[in-house]
């Protein structure tokens, strides 16, 4: 069995004005990835789980969402680092799914793929929905980063790598 870390992608990894779609806005955020490469090296998959109503609302296509993706891949490539796996939820809230987060549809298609121990994984991202991802999941646990105690991904990702 593998662990890993569930990812929120926008605002936690990069930079979103708003339903980013556009590559050219793709930015990484700081420590995104030193951090990355810190929980990669420590054995932890690193899979996107994203929310992406706006493809339901007709914001942007599917194809720009996973043109974003690869634009971030790209950036990683600095790092010597990729994402492993990419999920995403394009309802709308409302539409009753079961992959937007909170909701754990996306996290339990990825344990299956993976065959990841979801009691050694756990979730960053930048919201509360996805602290609340990383206990209905039943993770070990969920860092919300931009907050004092870990202002940065990189700080997530200390904290993560220095939890045995
Ligand atoms: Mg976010
Ligand atoms: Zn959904």
């Amino acid at each position: 069995m593998r662990k890993a870390v569930f990812l929120d992608r926008d605002n936690t990894l990069i930079y979103d004005p708003g339903y980013i779609h556009e590559v050219d806005k793709v930015k990484l955020l700081d420590g995104v990835g030193e951090g990355l490469k810190l929980l990669k090296e420590a054995g932890y998959l690193l899979i996107v789980v994203s929310n992406q109503s706006g493809i339901g609302r007709g914001y942007f296509t599917e194809r720009e969402f996973w043109e974003v993706n690869y634009r971030l891949q790209e950036l990683l490539e600095h790092f010597n680092v990729q994402i492993d796996d990419f999920f995403f939820c394009p309802h709308r809230p409302g539409e009753g799914c079961k992959c937007r987060k909170p909701g754990t549809l996306m996290v339990e298609k990825a344990v299956e793929k993976w065959k990841i121990d979801v009691k050694e994984s756990f979730v960053i991202g930048d919201k509360d929905i996805d602290v609340e991802l990383a206990f209905r999941a039943g993770c070990r646990g969920g860092i919300k980063v931009g907050v004092p105690c870990f202002e940065n991904f990189l700080k997530a990702a200390s904290f993560i790598v220095g939890e045995k």
